[in-house]
């Protein structure tokens, strides 16, 4: 893998991107009034705290309120890291306050539980009701619990985590890791695709390999996989072979992976092929659109949004854009990167139909590095382009580490990924 490839795209997609695409976009202002143009943005994670700040950047004039239940935003990304003991909670937490008083964006600390698409309005927990001339979402994945015979919310926030949000749930996990007995094995049931971030469950088994590794060296990592296959496989199973030999066991959905069913009173896992005890069980179920997009009507028979590729528009109701995990993209991925240039394209598209500054243009891309070891990453980037029959790949732009890449370039995508980190947060809410 040519390092500068993955850092020269990562720039291009963090720092550049910002513009409408005018080929999709009406000439005629949606908007054109003495009052101020306003969005109501649901959900202050990677999509929607970009799009707050994008607009307000792009045109100070547009009144943004983002409604966010969480006073403080733990990242998906690098909780792994926590894991494996490699970095702490302190260390993936952000706050709004940059949004609030250096953009202007009013924070409002809600849950969104009603949307009126009529009225546009949308109703908070708290008894508040928000007036929109449109509305974004971004509200990331809802667990589909019911899914998996014997699991359920209360046994993940109990004994069997799924640790797919960031916060309570990396703890839990990170406790459990730390008072497992040496022999005793980590189980983690990955889904099918797609769910977010398909990298994961594989970045995961790593790092707390290479924690068992040094602390408990008789035990090791199943993971029981839905799929056949997964992405950059061979990267993973090479450094497996390399840095964690006869300690991370993949078991296919053929040969043995596929639950059935789950006893977390006793801590098994029963596949096809026989029971299988986890000290440790880390079970991540299948997901669908965040819980406000599905019971406003949002999703379709996939359980996900389905939207205009050039104007994240919702293809169900009109005024309402979706972007991120809950949207339905192509072949983009679920990934922190495609939530925040989806989101950047999307400002740059609204503040354009409200009469605002044009942008230049845009680029929509994802990169997900995967951590192995301190001093070992893998990356996969790529571009995507907005078509009117919807987002799909840049044929010429996707890039994946070599199989050739050496031990200095694999260390230095360990370092990109911290770049990465510190770039995409400070873009997003710091
Ligand atoms: C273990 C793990 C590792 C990952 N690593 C990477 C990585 O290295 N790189 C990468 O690019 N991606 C990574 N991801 C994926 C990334 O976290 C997601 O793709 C990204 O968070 C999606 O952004 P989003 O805005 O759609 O959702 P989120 O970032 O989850 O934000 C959704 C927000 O909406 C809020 N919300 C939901 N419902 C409501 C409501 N009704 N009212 C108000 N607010 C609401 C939630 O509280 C939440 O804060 C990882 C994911 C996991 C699980």
């Amino acid at each position: 893998m040519d390092n500068t490839i993955s850092r020269r795209n990562f720039n291009k997609l963090l720092f550049s991107g910002l513009a409408g695409s005018s080929l999709f976009m009406s000439a005629t202002p949606l908007f054109a009034s003495a009052r101020k143009a306003r969005v109501v943005v649901i959900g202050g994670g990677f999509g929607g705290a970009t799009a707050a700040r994008y607009i307000k950047k792009l045109d100070p004039a547009i009144a943004v309120t983002l409604v966010e239940p969480k006073t403080v935003f733990h990242t998906c990304p690098m909780s792994n890291w926590v894991l494996g003991g490699l970095k702490t909670m302190q260390d993936i937490a952000h706050t709004y306050n940059v949004l609030r008083h250096r953009y202007g964006v009013e924070v409002v600390h809600d849950t969104a539980t009603v949307i009126d698409p009529v009225k546009k309005s949308v109703k908070l927990k708290g008894g508040q009701s928000l007036a929109y001339d449109r509305l974004v979402l971004s509200p990331g994945v809802d667990f589909k619990w019911e899914a998996i015979e014997g699991y359920s919310r209360q046994a993940a926030e109990t004994v069997m985590p799924y640790a797919w949000e960031a916060g309570p749930q990396t703890q839990l996990l990170r406790r459990q890791l730390l008072a497992l007995k040496d022999g005793q094995n980590v189980i983690i049931c990955a889904p099918k695709n797609p769910f977010r971030c398909p990298a994961a469950p594989y970045e995961r088994a790593s790092l707390i390999a290479w924690y068992l590794k040094k602390s408990k060296p008789k035990s090791k990592v199943i993971i029981l996989d839905e799929k056949e296959v997964f992405t950059k496989q061979d990267l993973f199973m090479l450094a497996w072979e390399r840095l964690y030999p006869g300690m991370i066991e993949w078991r296919s959905a053929s040969v043995g992976g596929k639950v059935e069913r789950l006893d977390p009173s006793k801590m098994t896992v029963a596949t096809e092929f026989g029971d299988e005890k986890g000290g440790v069980v880390n079970v991540i179920p299948p997901q669908r659109a965040g819980r406000i997009a599905v019971d406003s009507g949002l999703t379709d028979a996939s359980g996900w949004c389905p939207v205009n590729p050039a104007t994240f528009e919702s293809l169900l109701h009109p005024g309402i854009h979706v972007v991120g995990d809950a949207a339905l993209v192509g072949t983009m991925p679920k990934s922190g990167t495609a939530a925040n240039t989806q989101a950047k394209s999307l400002a740059s598209t609204l503040v354009e139909q409200f009469g605002g500054p044009k942008n230049g243009e845009h680029h929509l891309g994802s990169l997900c590095f995967s951590l192995i070891a301190p001093n070992y990453a893998v990356s996969v980037s790529g571009d995507y382009l907005q078509t009117p029959e919807g987002i799909k790949d840049n044929p010429a732009d996707v890039h994946l580490t070599s199989m050739e890449a050496t031990t200095d370039q694999l260390a230095g995508e360990a370092m990109q990924s911290l770049h990465w980190y510190k770039n995409i947060s400070q873009d997003t809410w710091d």
